[in-house]
This record gives structure tokens, C-alpha cells and sequence, in this order.
């Protein structure tokens, strides 16, 4: 996996929504996950979308460190490449959503992975 940019490894504020629906993943999306896909997406109806666990992208992971990361990341859908870190989105996504992520950090409710 190639590593994201500095500040969005240690983010993650644009991975966590109340919504079920909130990462559309097109038909290109869905063959560049892979052997992933069947695990990790879900269909409503004839939409697919990327699991949300715990009001998160089921693909969202934390260090030991206390940082974030995408599991996926190489093969992550349109939606999320399309977000530029750094740009206006990315910053309203910051402001709006960085208390989800002190939230976790703090309670520590997502699983650690170790390996990095
Ligand atoms: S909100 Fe911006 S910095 Fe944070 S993970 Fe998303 S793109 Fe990266
Ligand atoms: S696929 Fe990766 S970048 Fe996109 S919302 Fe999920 S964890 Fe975040």
C-alpha cells in the first residue's frame, strides 16, 4: 500500500458519517476493490456502497500510534480520491467531523492494528 499523505494518515475526519450510504462505489470502484469488494461493500437496492461501522468507513484503521489510515487506500473508491487533501472540502470536512475522531481516539472502540 502506498502511503497517504502525511496529514490525511494521521486525519481520517472524512471517513466517519451517520450515513449508510455515504460511500458511493461506482462499477469501477467495485473491480479495482477486487477479491475486497465482497467483503467490504454492500448493496442497497442497485446501489453499492463501502460498510459503515460505527458511524466509520469499515475501511478506516488505527495505529498504535493514535493515527488513521485506510485500509484500502490503493484501491479506494472515486469518491474518496476525488477528496484533495489540503483543499476547501477537505478542511470543512475537518472542522465538521474532527470531534469524531478524538472521540474514537479516546475511547478507543476500533481495532489497533499493530503491524504498523
Ligand atoms: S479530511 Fe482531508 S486530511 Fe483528513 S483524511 Fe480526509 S482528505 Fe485526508
Ligand atoms: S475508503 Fe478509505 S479513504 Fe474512503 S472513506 Fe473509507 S477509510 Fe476513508
Amino acid at each position: 500500500m502506498t502511503a497517504a499523505p502525511f496529514e490525511c494518515t494521521r486525519c481520517g475526519a472524512c471517513c466517519f458519517s451517520t450515513s449508510d450510504r455515504y460511500v458511493s462505489v461506482t462499477g469501477d470502484d467495485y473491480e479495482r476493490l477486487g477479491a475486497t469488494a465482497d467483503s467490504i461493500a454492500v448493496f442497497f437496492e442497485n446501489r453499492c456502497y463501502l460498510k459503515m461501522v460505527d458511524n466509520r468507513c469499515a475501511a478506516l484503521r488505527i495505529t498504535e500510534r493514535g493515527s488513521f489510515f485506510c485500509l484500502i487506500y490503493e484501491v479506494r473508491p472515486a469518491v474518496c480520491r476525488d477528496l484533495v487533501p489540503g483543499s476547501a472540502a477537505c478542511e470543512a470536512e475537518q472542522f465538521r467531523k474532527a470531534e469524531c475522531a478524538a472521540k474514537i481516539l479516546r475511547s478507543e472502540s476500533m481495532i489497533v492494528d499493530k503491524s504498523r
